[in-house]
């Protein structure tokens, strides 16, 4: 498979000469199996523009048989969907999976963002696509075209997110955005599917002493994320989800000193990448 990020920034965008280089739309990746099945990773500003590249294609206009896998409910997951132009053609279908105790749940939260009082855009229930909606627990495997998927639920400040674990051909790809682990950093379950994947996307909004003094935000700084890379021996970790407030130069410090981390723990054989948007990463 092969992974595109179209939104790396976390919490609310951040547009604006300072973040253009590594962008400044929130939290989408988009995931293209062998076959070129469509699996979409969020849907913060950053599913806008994947939207416009989808409909520049013959895919938008009525071909499209994607899913989309939701995280979590938070802002910079789920507002860029109204805005999701494929959503609008008839023949296009999307299932959408995300953590909740039930699928109608799951549902009511997504019509919520749409109500009038917060959005131009009506309700869920007269898009031109067909839409499904699966509420995903923890412990759950299912497939998704093609694709084995494991997930397990993160400690992300009051409430969970959940972190995904796509298999294709005996090669992993994980995606753990908005992780806030107690000082004793992942917990086993984390580290089980993090597990010797190809690729690890993992949660890097702070530096360690930004994140010292925002503890109860739940997110992880660029030493959570090594640490977890660490203990689960991954092949590649991605940095993601940067805190708004980060210039791009302040994003490249984070990478520098993250390197320099990994490479003193023992782990100079992982490789190290600081999300952009546009970039592709093969698993
Ligand atoms: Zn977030």
């Amino acid at each position: 498979m092969e992974i595109t990020f179209w939104g790396v920034r976390g919490s609310f965008p951040a547009p604006g000469p300072e973040t253009n280089r590594y962008g400044g739309n929130t939290s989408c990746v988009e995931v293209r199996t062998r076959k070129g099945s469509l699996i979409l990773l969020d849907a913060g500003t950053g599913i806008s523009p994947l939207g416009r590249a989808i409909m520049q294609s013959d895919e938008g206009h009525g071909h499209l048989d994607a899913a989309l896998l939701l995280t979590h409910a938070h802002w910079d997951h789920i507002q860029g969907f109204p805005f999701f132009a494929p959503i609008y053609s008839a023949g296009n279908s999307l299932a959408i999976y995300g953590p909740s105790r039930s699928s109608g749940r799951l549902e009511s939260v997504l019509e919520g963002q749409m109500n009038p009082h917060f959005s131009p855009i009506h309700s869920l229930k007269n898009l031109g696509s067909q839409i499904e909606i699966h509420a995903v627990h923890e412990g759950q495997t299912f497939e998704v075209a093609g694709l084995q998927v494991s997930v397990c639920l993160n400690p992300h400040g009051t409430t969970k997110a959940m972190a995904y674990r796509l298999e294709e051909g005996g090669r992993a790809f994980v995606y753990a955005p908005d992780a806030g682990y107690s000082s004793a950093g992942p917990p086993p379950k984390s580290v089980e599917l993090y597990q010797g994947a190809q690729v690890l996307v993992h949660d890097c909004t702070y530096t360690p002493e930004d994140r010292a003094l925002r503890l109860e935000r739940g997110f992880s700084s660029y030493a959570d994320a090594a640490e977890a890379a660490l203990r689960a021996q991954v092949k590649h970790l991605v940095m993601f989800h940067y805190d708004q407030d980060y210039t791009d130069e302040q994003v490249d410090q984070m990478l520098e000193r993250c390197r320099a981390l990994l490479d003193e723990r023992g782990g100079k054989k992982i490789k190290l990448t600081a999300a952009a948007e546009g970039t592709t990463l093969p698993v």
